[in-house]
């Protein structure tokens, strides 16, 4: 499991520095994601919640968590695009 979507937020669709579901894709490690602010393993634990944070983050504006993480060029729509075929 070393595919780039298994480092992506199941959110959102930011690349982390570390799978956020570790490598058998079952074991989070409870980071904060630096664009919406999901904590992997805790909201989002199923799809519902996954769907349900996400529309609340983009309905809210898309905020970054941390801010300075922020690219100058971000992309959100080309980010969104690598959020897992199973949890879009
Ligand atoms: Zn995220």
């Amino acid at each position: 499991m070393d595919k780039i979507e298994n480092f992506a937020c199941r959110v959102c669709g930011l690349i982390q520095g570390e799978e956020p579901w570790g490598e058998c894709g079952e074991d989070p490690n409870f980071n904060i994601c630096d664009c919406c602010g999901v904590e992997f393993g805790y909201e989002d634990y199923t799809k519902e919640s996954i769907k349900a944070y996400r529309k609340k983050w983009l309905e809210a504006g898309t905020n970054w968590w941390t801010l300075k993480e922020k690219p100058k060029d971000w992309d959100i729509e080309k980010q969104l695009q690598n959020i897992p075929i199973d949890y879009q």
